[in-house]
């Protein structure tokens, strides 16, 4: 009998979600409006802190598209983004027809190498344009290296747009990710930590940019009595279904930041004295990450394929790392700084499952696959 298949990072309900969707319908709020909205924008502004102002949007990619409206960036504007990324991070700067300047990551959090960030903000200022927004990511949930980015967007006055899709319950130095960029972004993409099926936040400083954030994600209708528009706007909203299963999931962030910290020691355990293959982790008690997925590199030429074709026969999912957006086919003619840390990632990188419900019976399971790969 084959066994069950063991997912890379599933949906994991089991807290009120079903009591708060339930309320939705008992008072009809199937909408855009409602009481798990509002409920859950401040339950999240309530964990988050630091003067936060969160609002909840339809999906992360619809954040980052907001957080460049809201800072004014528009057709032929750079933009320098992470190149070792989702392409969600990147495409809300094509929809505005901006011209993305993408940048390698550093070893230590494989996030944003700060020295290739100054090389490509120099680059655009040369060209005669400032950029407008850095975007940087916490990726795989390790936070980046919020000091020296953060010191770079100062010294430039440049404000910068925090892609913590993966990162909620990560902190950097204590400080919740979500809460480092000029505007943040977190995700409930179905694979994410916690999940409202699709969703997402744009978390801003202060009340007026929350305040403009909401009309433009309700299609800019001006403040009449009829349908006025002079702004171009989008159906961005969270409905109060979706919401109502955030209430829930975000009742249970702790524990499931918890195992999934608990998934990354089972990792280091299992491979700590193997020296084919390291397992990627927090360079030092300064960055908390909530281990979204763990991730390995291999080494000694071993291959990406062949383990991840061993995994598939045992029915267990795992994914290549990020491809980066400079050597994809979409953002080919895009300037790149960095020496291609990012790309040597991807060419020796495997996620393994790393979902808040991975029983010991699928721990047993991974082990026995990596133990006869990788002796
Ligand atoms: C998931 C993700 C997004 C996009 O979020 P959606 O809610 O799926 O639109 C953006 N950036 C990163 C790094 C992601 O992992």
């Amino acid at each position: 009998m084959k066994k069950d298949k063991i997912w890379l990072s599933p949906p994991h309900m089991g807290g009120n979600e079903l009591e708060y969707v339930h309320n939705a319908f008992d008072t009809n709020w199937i909408s855009q409006y409602g009481s798990n909205i509002d409920e859950f924008e401040h339950s999240l502004e309530s964990y988050l802190g630091n003067n936060s102002h969160v609002t909840a949007l339809s999906s992360g990619t619809a954040a980052i598209h907001l957080a460049l409206r809201l800072l004014n960036v528009e057709e032929g504007d750079f933009v320098i983004c992470q190149s070792f990324t989702f392409v969600a991070s990147a495409n809300p700067i094509l929809y505005l027809k901006a011209v993305p300047v993408f940048v390698d990551s550093e070893a230590q959090t494989w996030n944003m190498c700060p020295d290739a960030l100054e090389d490509a903000v120099r680059y655009c200022i040369q060209q005669g344009k400032k950029p407008k927004a850095i975007i940087a990511v916490c990726l795989y949930g390790m936070p980046f290296k919020a000091e020296e980015i953060l010191q770079i967007s100062k010294k430039y006055d440049i404000p910068v747009i925090e892609d913590s899709a993966e990162a909620l319950g990560s902190k950097y130095k204590g400080q919740p990710c979500g809460t480092f960029g000029d505007l943040s972004v977190i995700s409930f993409n179905g694979n994410k930590i916690i999940t409202t099926a699709g969703g997402g936040v744009l978390i801003s400083r202060n009340q007026e940019v929350k305040k403009r954030a909401l009309f433009l994600a309700t299609q800019g209708k001006d403040n009449e009595e009829f349908y006025n528009h002079s702004e171009l706007g989008y159906n961005y909203r969270m409905d109060n279904i979706a919401a109502g299963i955030g209430r829930g999931q975000l009742e249970t962030l702790e524990e499931k930041i918890i195992a999934r910290r608990k998934n990354h020691d089972f990792y280091h355990e299992l491979l700590k004295n193997n020296e084919n293959i390291d397992l990627f982790s927090a360079p030092s008690t300064d960055f908390y990450s909530n281990y979204w997925l763990n991730t390995v590199i291999l080494k000694n030429t071993l291959s990406k394929e062949i383990l991840r074709d061993k995994f598939s026969q045992n029915n267990i999912e795992t994914r290549y790392l990020w491809k980066p957006m400079h050597l994809q086919p979409l953002y080919k003619d895009c300037k790149f700084f960095g020496n291609n840390l990012s790309g040597t990632l991807f060419d020796t990188g495997l996620c393994l499952p790393s979902g808040t419900n991975l029983t010991n019976d699928c721990r047993n399971r991974i082990s026995e696959v990596l133990e006869n790969e990788i002796p």
